[in-house]
């Protein structure tokens, strides 16, 4: 057994036995940023996708043709890809949480990027249903902005609520970024994991999600090991499969077309 194994099974294992005991299973989905054209690491993040049965939604940065990466994705079940952000341009004034749109930008000028971006997508044939702001910003006007297009909206570190139906965050990031991108680490990252797990348990809270947050072209060796030993206890679903109904007023229209 490897010691991610171990670890695995030493720090969240008793905790997912509780679940098991109470008839339950947490609900992971895993998300990616980043993403812009094929390359090695892609390649290996698809794969381990296909190889553990793990649905992927890789977010995408639309500066450029997708075509490429969008076709690599095409071939793996359940991969979709979400919108990150505009040109992952960090636009905050100084000294302030970086993020793409702040309080100068107006309304049509976020809503006329958005829809650029969605054009991107578009021409590369995937209509985009998830929008992943770069450094997890969500300013209100970008929030006002995809509402008026019906994108769902991914940060970090929230539960759902009804509030926000369509929102789904991830809230399990494998790297470290200060003072450079690096594997979290196992114990680290598990202990997190044990908190979330516990706090969703003692709320009865059991089919909030658990975001899994990977970033591929940053992985260090350590970082996809740790993900082949996490992945297949976590057994993540679709996050398509994971759309609030309230929100998904149009998948309602195509289940009635299909009826
Ligand atoms: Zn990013």
């Amino acid at each position: 057994m490897s010691l991610h194994r171990l670890l695995i099974a030493g720090v969240i294992g008793p905790e997912l036995a509780r679940w098991k005991a109470a008839g339950q299973a947490p609900v992971f989905w895993w998300r990616d940023d980043d993403a812009r054209r094929p390359s090695p690491a892609l390649d290996r993040l698809l794969a381990l996708s296909i190889r553990l049965d793990a649905p992927i939604t890789i977010a995408a940065v639309p500066d450029g043709d997708i075509a490429a990466l969008a076709k690599a994705c095409a071939a793996v079940p359940g991969a979709e890809l979400a919108i990150h952000g505009f040109r992952h341009e960090n636009r905050a004034p100084a000294g302030r949480p970086s993020g793409e749109v702040n309080d100068q930008d107006r309304l049509a000028d976020v809503m006329s990027e958005l829809g650029a971006a969605m054009e991107v997508f578009r021409r590369a044939g995937v209509t985009p249903r998830l929008f992943v702001p770069p450094w997890n910003s969500a300013h209100p006007t970008l929030k006002q902005a995809l509402g008026r297009q019906g994108l769902a909206l991914s940060c970090y570190g929230q539960m759902r609520c009804a509030e926000a139906p369509g929102r789904l965050d991830a809230h399990l990031d494998v790297m470290r970024w200060k003072p450079r991108p690096r594997f979290r680490g196992a114990v680290r990252f598990l202990l997190r994991a044990r908190r979330l797990l516990a706090e969703r348990r003692l709320m009865g809270a059991w089919d909030q999600p658990l975001g899994l947050l990977t970033h591929h072209l940053d992985h260090d060796e350590s970082a996809w090991r740790f993900l082949e030993a996490f992945l297949p206890v976590a057994r993540p679903v679709a996050r398509m499969s994971l759309d609030e109904p309230t929100l998904q007023a149009s998948s309602a229209r195509m289940t009635l077309r299909a009826g």
